[in-house]
């Protein structure tokens, strides 16, 4: 049951709808370690509009699983939430402050399954090895839905055929491992929709599948997108399967947003000279059998030290000494759609920077256009 203390303010639009599913608002998520403090998220502001897919990117390290988990109050020990607000609004009902709740509280519960799922990297690991797949589908069914066994069974079967597994109702007293990879995953798709949630959290949930079965996981997930209306936050270092999936993009750096825009036009125009870096890493057909693959110059920095400035400056070609490596820019629009934290496209006071530059301004670097793919 949802309290009046954790009831949030709704944004409302124009047409009287609420537009975002989630909002989260300068989010941090540390982890108290021996060895110091690791800032895994650090100060992420994003929305999730309702029945749309927001791809978030970035490298192995830079916070887009830790803040899927968050959004379910899920961070692993040590790692605590530490600031921030997190305010969903259900399908039907309030909109929920979902930090003013315990994590273990029933009202985490409820919106664990109810109105937010998961989808695993590993569904090994996620799925119970001890219960038939049938019995975990219909537990969440049970829990939030029905108490009627018989209709929770036919939900399960129902939502196992949907995901395209065959003879579903054999299936329901299968145990995860006589299952193949790509059949658990299906499983594992089919037990975080079973409830219809607002919002599902696709955590690299292709990764470790072959090509093929992963092309036909993502088919089944944007067709049930489509038809339950939810939206999804799919986090993935895939720029091909974001190109696929996604309506817009947020690229992650080392626990900060550093660029927000439509899928189209991240591909078209990337702005961000972490996200240009990104781009030209992606093979290309008709590159020579033996040519060397670009990479991103330089390497994370050490996980427990705080880089002063913008956070990609000790790896940008574009850094402008004295600015990039004192002051942090802010995540700002460019246009309409698209917002991006760099020095390139905003003065430090904020305002627009005349004309945005493709060069660094100090003449330090190389021109930013040589950062770009051929
Ligand atoms: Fe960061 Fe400066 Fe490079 Fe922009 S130009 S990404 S602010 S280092």
């Amino acid at each position: 049951m949802v309290t009046t203390s954790a009831v949030a303010e709704a944004k409302v639009s124009a047409n009287g709808q609420v537009d975002n599913v989630i909002e989260l608002e300068d989010l941090h998520v540390h982890f108290h370690t021996k060895l110091g403090v690791v800032r895994a998220v650090n100060g992420v502001t994003l929305e999730i509009p309702r029945g749309k897919v927001v791809g978030v990117v970035g490298e192995s390290g830079c916070g887009k699983s830790q803040t899927a988990f968050a959004i379910m109050q899920l961070v692993p020990p040590p790692g605590r939430i530490v600031a921030g607000k997190i305010v969903l609004y259900p399908k039907n009902g309030p909109p929920v402050n979902v930090l003013r709740y315990d994590r273990n509280s029933d009202e985490m519960r409820a919106i664990r399954g109810g109105h937010v799922s998961m989808i695993f990297q590993e569904p090994m690991t996620a799925l119970n090895p001890v219960y038939p797949v049938g019995d975990q589908i219909m537990e969440a069914i049970l829990l939030h839905q029905t108490t009627d066994k018989k209709e929770a069974a036919a939900r399960a079967v129902d939502i196992l055929g949907k995901v395209g597994l065959p003879n579903p109702k054999r299936l329901l007293g299968t145990y995860p491992h006589e299952l193949s990879g790509g059949m658990r995953q299906r499983a594992m798709i089919a037990l975080a929709l079973s409830c219809t949630p607002d919002l599902l959290l696709a955590d690299e949930p292709t990764t470790a599948l072959d090509v093929t079965t992963q092309a036909q996981i993502l088919d089944v997930m944007r067709e049930l997108q489509a038809e339950i209306g939810m939206s999804i936050l799919f986090v993935t270092h895939n720029l091909g399967v974001i190109a696929q999936m996604a309506d817009e993009v947020a690229v992650m750096y080392l626990g900060q947003l550093v660029e927000r825009a439509p899928v189209e036009e991240l591909f078209d125009e990337p702005r961000h000279p972490y996200t240009r870096a990104l781009m030209r890493s992606i093979p290309h057909l008709g590159t020579p059998r033996h040519a060397r693959l670009n990479v991103i110059e330089g390497g994370l920095p050490n996980q427990y030290s705080q880089v002063p400035g913008c956070a990609f400056h000790p790896r940008c070609p574009v850094a402008q000494p004295g600015l990039c490596d004192v002051y942090q820019p802010a995540l700002r629009p460019v246009t309409p759609t698209v917002e991006v934290s760099c020095f390139l496209y905003h003065n430090l006071d904020g305002t627009p920077v005349a004309a945005p530059t493709q060069t660094a301004s100090s003449g330090t670097g190389p021109p930013l256009g040589d950062a770009l793919p051929a």
